[in-house]
């Protein structure tokens, strides 16, 4: 695939939704622009309610912006992914973003979609490569979910996501839901597939950004405050309301 030097560009965008009931509508992300090169791992950080997920639906074309453009290797969104491009996605829960009734291996598996052409013996092969991938036994494979901790479920949802060999990764807000010990686990898995992979990954957790994440964008009330180096917004913000957001005043 050609294009220019920049791996994803978004540039002005907006998106404003409806508020119920006649309330109007109001703007949840307020023109912004942002790019991010290839290999290189990005945090979007920002509270609840800033329009991280809203950005990351726009991301992955489940709806389209209001106005403005987002560029994969120079191309329209739906052109790149025509021509062969992938875009996966974790998502926080991952109890309800699994089937509860398939096996560890069933759930990865489901990566590999229907239309893929290995064989059957070739198919558990790439299954249990992609469960070593995100550091899990292939011993653990005829486990169902609940028999499973939190953070080995979300790595098995990290793997299905790998099956489709994507070139973006999007995990929206992958810990949450986990205790400190399986987040530092998946915090090391996101660093180390950084190496094969462009990850952008949604949290509210600014210390998780400056512990994994090249670049960190701020995010407030769907404005994009800041964006640059994580060492450097972490460490010489830039804005006062980063400043504010890092150190805990805001709240
Ligand atoms: P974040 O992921 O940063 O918590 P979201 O992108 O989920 O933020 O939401 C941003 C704002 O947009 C919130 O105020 C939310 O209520 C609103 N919002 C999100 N999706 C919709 C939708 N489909 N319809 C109306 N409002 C929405
Ligand atoms: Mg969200």
């Amino acid at each position: 695939m050609s294009g220019g030097d920049t791996f994803l560009s978004v540039r002005d965008i907006w998106k404003t939704y409806a508020i119920p009931h006649g309330g109007g509508s109001r703007p949840v992300l307020r023109g912004l622009d942002f790019c991010l090169e290839r290999g290189e791992m990005a945090g979007l950080v920002g509270e609840s309610g800033s329009g991280k997920s809203t950005l990351a639906r726009l991301l992955l074309g489940l709806e389209p912006p209001d106005s403005g453009t987002v560029l994969l290797e120079g191309q329209p969104l739906r052109q790149w992914r025509a021509r062969g491009g992938r875009l996966s996605v974790v998502f926080q829960d991952y109890m309800t973003s699994v089937n509860p009734g398939f096996t560890l291996a069933e759930v990865v598996d489901e990566g590999l979609g229907p239309g893929c052409r290995l064989s059957r013996r070739e198919r558990r092969r790439e299954v249990d490569r992609l469960l070593e991938r995100v550091g899990l036994s292939p011993l653990l494979s005829g486990r169902l979910p609940h028999e499973l901790s939190g953070g080995q479920v979300q790595r098995a949802c990290i793997a299905r996501a790998l099956a489709v060999q994507p070139q973006v990764l999007l995990m929206d807000e992958p810990t949450s839901a986990l205790d400190p010990i399986s987040t530092s686990k998946i915090e090391e898995l996101a660093t180390n597939l950084k190496e094969q992979y462009t990850i952008i990954i949604v949290t509210h957790n600014m210390q998780q950004a400056l512990r994994i994440s090249d670049k960190t964008a701020f995010f407030l009330l769907g404005e994009l405050i800041e964006y640059d180096d994580t060492q450097t917004l972490f460490y010489q913000p830039k804005e006062k309301r980063t400043e504010d957001y890092i150190t805990g005043r805001f709240g």
